[in-house]
């Protein structure tokens, strides 16, 4: 895979430590992925990020926050 940031095409596979945080709810993980060589950059898979979204998502239910990312609708507005 050619490195998004330096055009290097030197790169090995590793694993990308990612987060993300969704109502105060941080999640951690590490996902595979690639190192360039040259200059470091970390490119993750896109089918681990997927697999992470979906963990993400199921880490949400348990801590009882539902947003529009993570249930898939859109948040209406309902009162209180
Ligand atoms: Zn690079």
């Amino acid at each position: 895979m050619k490195c998004v940031k330096c055009g290097g095409k030197r790169s090995k596979k590793g694993k990308v430590a990612h987060s993300v945080t969704v109502s105060g709810v941080k999640i951690n993980g590490e996902l595979a992925g690639e190192v360039c060589s040259a200059c470091g950059a970390q490119q993750i898979d896109l089918a681990e990020l997927e697999r992470f979204e979906l963990r993400v998502a199921a880490a949400l239910a348990v801590h009882g926050v539902c947003t529009g990312e993570a249930c898939g609708t859109a948040s209406l507005g309902h009162p209180g």
